[in-house]
């Protein structure tokens, strides 16, 4: 007999006819190690966690290990990792004094309550709930094969028929069950099945299979076991063994509830457990338009490689937008707004963007960073470099300042110059576009922070006529925002970034990994419609020194670490490069190779 698992005093232990008491609210997270966690998951996760620390109760982690054919310990953690990133920064429930844990409880630790569970520490008791239906008369084994159990079990408008092998005698069934466990008979041979109502309404009803056999090694149980209990069956007795007391799950298991309140009530009337019973309540799954969430569909799209890895940051695992540095805080601001319904949604992944920008906009120091670089020479510039302190962030002080270099030679964004006199001004009429307020030949800009400038010459490929450099003067008088008396204000400000001190950089920018709504709904196949350029790489980026050095100080940290998981934290250098989006280093970035991911691009509220 296995008691509620741990000691806490605020469940009374039953002594008499009213076993039946209900500890602190205590909820669960139960994911399947058969893939990485997705976006889908984050909202199981934010809602079982936001539950049970608004009712100052408990949430449990629990591997629901009961598939050894699909699971695998790189899955078991991975997915401890992104429940642990999903949930940084928030208060962990009571840590937990479990004796069990004494050694390696460093692995175990989290913002869940108590250690790491794995329904497959329930395989005992799991198979004693099965026999123990047995003895009741509640199960039998069966020998129909697959094809002919769907047969029998009818249709919604039809009754089931029962099996040939439902009136087998309890010391058959009991002797044939444990030779199942005994690895005595091959896979498919027999199965467990619960003895309930082969006419019910409810298909779920009709005699489901509880248990079957599997000659295979499980990741946590290695070889001990050969039979495995079927999640309807498992999953009730794992919730009441751990005093759940809300089973919050997704709607498509609203018509299991019945089959889960009857072990659940079967489990507790036999006194296998001792505590009150726990309920399923279902909430609807979250789906998101331009992408995919099943682990089977994602599983296809790495095993295909169709992206680079279950990280690839266009991809809506957790550990692909971690990458790409969308911090913990926006994924959970973005449950939050979603909300908990029983309501079907599709829902638009420009939330999500939204609520990252809400977060970044917070956190993100500023930085220049010119994408795609036109060199200016500053004629009239002598000496060296200036240095201006300017704040790392509008809004936050205490984020201080940072320092930069100015000079002869800056860098400019090439789509800031319009190139009047050449290919673009040609095809344009030798107009500027309707609005166009940044650098023309013959006129002037603001470099933010530092001067105004005008451009005197342009300088042009031979062949292509392109411009290749702008012949620049600038205004000393201009200095750091001021405009002199009498002269109108520039009405165009630019990033920049100073030539000489510029450090280069890969950028990679991502658009949506599928080109329609909803994948594969028209076509037939998700694959067909993934969005052949969801990935720019931009290997021509420049950005302010100050950038390169705080990236050298983040990849010196993750060096030093012990950790090695930390390598896929590090995204948490995330910047506001102005006019242009949200980017954070890359967890392949290196010293000699900086690279960043554009998390998400601005509102346009600066854009011209
Ligand atoms: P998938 O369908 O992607 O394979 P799953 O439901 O099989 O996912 P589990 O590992 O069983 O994945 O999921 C763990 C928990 O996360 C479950 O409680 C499940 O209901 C919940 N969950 C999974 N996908 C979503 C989703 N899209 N929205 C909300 N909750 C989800
Ligand atoms: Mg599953
Ligand atoms: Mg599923």
């Amino acid at each position: 007999v296995t008691k509620k698992d741990d000691d806490d005093t605020t469940t009374t232990s039953s002594s008499s006819s009213s076993p039946i008491v209900q500890g602190p609210i205590t909820t669960r997270f139960p994911p399947e190690p058969n893939g990485y966690l997705h976006l889908g998951h984050a909202k199981a996760i934010s809602f079982n966690f936001a539950v049970a620390r608004a009712f100052h109760g408990r949430c449990h982690m629990r591997l629901d290990d009961t598939n050894p054919s699909k699971e695998d310990e790189e899955y078991v953690e991975s997915i401890l990792r992104d429940v642990r990133w999903i949930q940084s920064g928030l208060p962990s429930f009571d840590k937990f004094s479990d004796s069990k844990n004494d050694g390696d409880d460093e692995e175990e630790k989290g913002p869940w309550y108590g250690p790491v569970r794995k329904t497959s520490d329930y395989f005992e008791l799991i198979y004693d709930a099965a026999i123990m239906l047995i003895e009741r008369g509640e199960a039998y084994v069966d020998e129909l094969s697959a094809e002919e159990m769907r047969e029998y079990r009818g249709t919604l408008v039809e009754g089931g028929k029962e099996s040939p092998w439902r009136g087998r005698g309890v010391d058959e069934n009991l002797r044939l069950f444990r030779e199942m466990r005994e690895g005595k008979h091959p896979e498919g041979k027999y199965v467990l099945r619960a003895k309930i109502d082969m006419s019910s309404p409810n298909l779920n009803m009709r005699d489901p299979v509880i248990y079957r056999i599997k000659h295979e090694s499980h990741q946590a149980t290695g070889d001990a076991w050969c039979i495995y209990p079927m999640y309807d069956f498992s999953h009730p007795i794992a919730d009441a063994v751990e005093g759940i007391t809300h089973s919050l799950c997704t709607l498509e298991f609203e018509d299991h509830r019945p089959l889960y309140d009857w072990v659940a009530e079967r489990i507790l009337k036999e006194k296998l457990v001792d505590c009150g019973q726990p309920r399923q309540i279902e909430f609807s799954r979250l789906n998101l338009k331009y992408t995919v969430l099943s682990k089977r569909k994602l599983i296809k799209l790495v095993e295909e490689k169709h992206v680079n890895g279950w990280d690839d940051p266009r991809m809506p695992t957790l550990s692909g937008i971690r990458r790409r540095g969308v911090p913990p805080a926006a994924i959970r601001l973005f449950c939050e707004r979603m909300g908990i319904s029983k309501s079907d949604s599709n829902i638009d992944f420009g939330i999500m963007e939204d609520c990252a920008r809400e977060i970044l906009d917070e956190q993100s120091p500023r930085a220049f960073a010119i994408l795609d670089p036109l060199k200016v020479t500053i004629q009239n510039w002598e000496g060296d470099l200036e240095e201006f302190g300017v704040p790392r962030h509008p809004k936050r002080d205490d984020l201080g300042d940072r320092i930069v270099p100015f000079g002869k030679t800056v860098y400019i964004e090439r789509s800031d110059f319009f190139d009047l006199d050449g290919p673009e001004g040609n095809a344009n009429n030798n107009k500027a576009p309707k609005g166009f307020k940044r650098l023309l030949p013959d006129d002037k800009v603001r470099l933010k922070y530092a001067y105004v400038i005008s451009c005197d010459k342009v300088v042009r490929d031979a062949t292509t006529k392109e411009p290749t450099e702008l012949i620049c003067t600038y205004y000393p008088e201009t200095r750091a925002g001021v405009t002199p008396e009498g002269e109108t204000r520039v009405a165009g400000i630019i990033q920049w970034v100073e030539a000489s001190t510029a450090k280069k950089c890969t950028v990679m920018q991502y658009d949506r990994l599928f080109k329609c709504e909803e994948p594969g709904k028209e076509t037939g196949d998700f694959i067909d419609d993934i969005n052949p350029d969801s990935l720019s790489v931009l290997d021509a980026v420049v950005v302010e020194p100050g950038v390169a050095q705080d990236a050298l100080e983040v990849l010196k940290t993750i060096e030093k670490s012990e950790v090695s998981a930390e390598k896929t934290y590090h995204s948490s250098l995330t910047y506001q490069f102005e006019r242009s989006g949200y980017y954070a280093l890359d967890a392949a970035a290196t010293e000699d190779n900086l690279v960043f991911n554009r998390i998400v691009t601005l509102r346009d509220t600066w854009a011209p």
